[in-house]
């Protein structure tokens, strides 16, 4: 269904449409264009650079159009008179196979000849700072245990409140705010939906956390470890999958009494198979859910001052239990808690996605389930693989897994590759205090 973007503005008020894509690295880019200009934007797409950002092109590529998905329009609560579109990368006419929102594309479509429909939904937290980001904005936000705290989320609630309202407004169904885990961290949670709606409602949800902290004077931050010793931050996602899109979705193919210990917790044939698709490809997939250096401060971490770090360092699956890398907290869905605040929100989706078809198609077995405390007793564990150190190891675990490159796309895995092993090659080659403070007497 295509909603008429000029007829929208002129109905609601709106003097511009930021026309918006989200490139390799999570950046959301756009152009601001008058609600004159729509019409012909909607038709054609607005026109970028793609060497500018991040998506493997070089300054001889033609014209990138960005050609708006009118059905994901969003008319900024906080400023009424700009309305927001997500965009689908176009090239002389094809799909630019690389970009984040085709890639997600292209795996719904495949899921679906499968008679698969993923929902999922993120749980995107995030920490407000200073503007300079330098420190937590709260100065009595100290406790060692924050979580949940009652006096902390109100000293913020200007800023809760306000995001909040504005998803009752736009009708994402938020349930739920809290004070997570570490000083200046907050959690806010909406209904779960089809899985490009929530892709676009977890980019919007970022864009929108920025810039009502920033009208606050405050800096909002998904950054995976943004404070040395405190909880990081994470961005579980929880997935199902349904035998339709949207409100024809009636049954849920995840949930069933299958074999084994997946039946035991609630998950079908399918389920398992598609569970088992995650844990045999989790390592490749940390390249995707945990995209930066400083992601691998959350994972692997030790422990943080809150006495939990809430993030896994081992490929296992448990029941409710949340010291795993999956679990699997009631019947028909599983929660990822590898994923951090950096991942891209649609390679997130479109990685999952890979993974358990991949998982469906081979029969994959998710292994033993483990009903321990795993940050008590993960030493216990035998033959699990550890998720990755770094990001480089994650890279190369990508680059090696030939079956998660090929179900995510070979332009993709290799525009992304590339562009990884540069960062990482630029952040090795950045010269550290800890070097100086640990070499120079050798
Ligand atoms: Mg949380």
């Amino acid at each position: 269904m295509t909603l008429d973007l000029a007829a929208y503005a002129a109905e609601r008020g709106i003097k511009y449409f930021m026309i918006s894509f989200t490139d390799l690295f999570g950046g959301q880019r756009a152009k601001l264009v008058p609600a004159q200009a729509i019409a012909d934007m909607q038709a054609d797409g607005a026109g970028f650079a793609g060497f500018a950002t991040w998506l493997d092109m070089t300054p001889a590529h033609p014209d990138m159009l960005a050609v708006p998905d009118s059905s994901s329009v969003i008319q900024l609560p906080w400023k009424p008179e700009v309305a927001w579109v997500a965009s689908n990368c176009v090239m002389e006419g094809e799909d630019v196979a690389q970009a984040p929102r085709n890639v997600l594309r292209r795996l719904i479509a495949e899921a679906a000849e499968m008679g698969l429909h993923v929902k999922t939904g993120v749980e995107a937290e995030f920490f407000l700072l200073t503007a300079d980001g330098e420190q937590i904005s709260d100065e009595y936000d100290t406790a060692a245990k924050p979580c949940y705290d009652q006096q902390a989320v109100m000293r913020r609630y200007d800023v809760v409140r306000e995001i909040c309202d504005y998803m009752l407004d736009l009708g994402w169904g938020p349930y739920q705010n809290d004070h997570e885990d570490a000083n200046g961290q907050f959690e806010m949670n909406w209904e779960f939906d089809d899985v490009l709606a929530t892709a676009d409602k977890h980019s919007f949800f970022k864009f929108m956390v920025k810039s009502v902290a920033e009208k606050h004077g405050l800096r909002a931050t998904f950054m995976p470890k943004p404070v040395e010793g405190l909880t990081g931050n994470g961005c579980h996602v929880h997935v199902s999958v349904w035998d339709a899109p949207g409100d024809a979705a009636s049954t849920n193919a995840f949930a069933g009494d299958g074999d084994g210990p997946t039946g035991e917790v609630g998950l079908s044939a399918p389920g398992k198979h598609f569970l088992g698709g995650i844990m045999s490809h989790a390592s490749a997939l940390a390249a995707i859910t945990n995209p930066t250096v400083n992601s691998y401060k959350r994972i692997n971490a030790p422990r943080t001052m809150s006495g939990a770090t809430w993030a896994p360092n081992t490929v296992t699956w448990t029941g409710n239990n949340r010291t795993h890398m999956v679990r699997v907290p009631g019947p028909g869905r599983f929660e990822l808690r590898l994923p951090d605040g950096a991942a891209n929100p649609y390679l997130l989706q479109a990685v999952i996605i890979a993974a358990g078809l991949d998982g469906i198609r081979k029969e994959a077995d998710p292994g033993k389930r483990y009903d321990i405390d795993m940050y008590a007793e993960g030493h216990k564990v035998r033959g699990a693989p550890k998720l990755p150190l770094n990001m480089l190891d994650a890279l190369r675990a990508f680059d090696r897994d030939k079956g998660l490159k090929a179900a995510m796309g070979e332009e993709f895995s290799a525009a992304f590759l590339k562009l990884k092993h540069q960062e990482w090659n630029d952040f090795v080659s950045h010269f550290s205090r800890w070097e100086k403070e640990n070499t120079l007497d050798i």
